[in-house]
């Protein structure tokens, strides 16, 4: 991987991290670094997911990834997570990091 590459990559791990504390922070009332024991657990499950995704090197391969990133349930709960922590971190970090990570969870 290239040094841009990396970052990129490192850069979506943190967008997770902050796209889920804001939503456990508002929905389920947790502080600061704190995050309750569900949204814990997705937190881990999703860099997990990330760090055994085979196509890290090729984003664009994602579409076509056999490998199934995010099992339903995890799949929805981070839907909820986008869906509320995304428009509100859009203005503050650029839309390129969103894209991977969108492009796993929409894939059927
Ligand atoms: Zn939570």
């Amino acid at each position: 991987m290239t040094n841009k590459e990396l970052k990129a990559w490192n850069k979506e791990k943190e967008i997770i991290e902050i796209m889920i504390k804001k939503y456990c922070h508002k929905k389920h009332r947790t502080k600061k670094d704190n995050l309750c024991e569900e949204c814990n657990e997705l937190l881990e499950y999703s860099l997990f997911r990330l760090e055994k995704c085979p196509f890290k090197k090729n984003k664009k391969f994602c579409n076509f990834c056999k490998v199934h990133c995010y099992n339903k349930d995890m799949r929805e709960k981070i839907k909820k997570v986008m869906r509320y922590s995304g428009p509100r971190l859009i203005f503050s970090h650029p839309i390129f990091v969103f894209k991977h990570l969108i492009q796993k969870i929409k894939q059927k």
